[in-house]
Formats: C-alpha cells, structure tokens, sequence
C-alpha cells in the first residue's frame, strides 16, 4: 500500500493519510487501534493528532482501504483491506489476534444461508480464548505456587 493507492480510493494525499497508511502497511501486529497508531506517530515524532487518526481511519474504512473490528466489544481495531477475507482468533489474556481462514467454514456458511434463503453480505467470526504462550505462562506460575508451598 502506498500514496498510489490513496489516489485509486479516490482520497487526496496528505500527510496524515500518508503517514497512517504507512504505519497499517508495516503493522507489527496487523491490527492495531486509533490509540496504537497515534502512539506510533508520537515515537516518529510526527505531529498528527489523535482526532485526526480518527478522522483518517473513518475516511479510509469509507474508502474500502482498511476493516474495522471490534474484538473486545468497545475498542475499534483496524487492518489494512488486502481483499481477502479471513477470520480471527483473539486471545482474551493479552489481546494477541490470529488470523484464519479455512475453505470448509466459508463454503458451510454459504450452504446454511442458502438452506435459510439467506443473502450474506458480510460476516464475521471471532474464536476467544487463550493463546499457547498465556497458557504456558499460567501453568508456570502454577507450578511456582506449588514450589513455595
Ligand atoms: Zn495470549
Ligand atoms: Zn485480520
């Protein structure tokens, strides 16, 4: 993703456009809050306000440009639209997303609509759980219970 693609998306380049564009592009992780953002901003010494992180990222989910998600309920998380579809795993102890896809559940989804006479026009599925490393992370502490007992 680059300035190009702001010009396709029919946005005029700005700094900010660019700049937020730029952070989604190389983002470690790939979903990433306005908050996430704006923190990133202020690390390259860029002087762009979180309203407008904002600002930009209602104009970018206009334009198709990026997906928003809500995988804790409340907070917006954002990913750059690279057009292909996939779900998500998110790990209730430290927030960690993985993504999914499996051509069995898309193409399940699509015959049970089929079978309600149902016309999809989105979905989104989010697995909620704990990833290996916060399970690993729990049973040590466990175990260092145990050992001081
Ligand atoms: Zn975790
Ligand atoms: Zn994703």
């Amino acid at each position: 993703m680059e300035s190009n693609d702001l010009r396709k998306a029919g946005l005029k380049i700005t700094l900010p456009r660019v700049k937020i564009l730029e952070i989604l592009s190389s983002a470690k992780p790939r979903h990433m809050s306005a908050e996430d953002i704006y923190k990133r901003l202020l690390e390259s010494h860029e002087d762009i306000g979180l309203a407008t992180v904002y600002r930009v990222l209602t104009q970018f989910e206009a334009a198709g440009l990026v997906a928003r998600h809500h995988f804790d309920g409340v907070t917006a998380m954002f990913e750059l639209n690279e057009g292909s579809h996939h779900d998500h795993m998110v790990c209730l102890a430290c927030g960690r997303v993985e993504e999914f896809m499996v051509a069995g559940i898309e193409e399940k989804q699509m015959a049970i609509a089929a079978k309600y006479d149902f016309e999809i026009q989105d979905h989104s599925m989010i697995l909620y759980g704990r990833c290996a490393r916060c399970r690993t992370l729990a049973s040590n502490a466990k175990d260092q219970v145990r050992v001081r007992r």
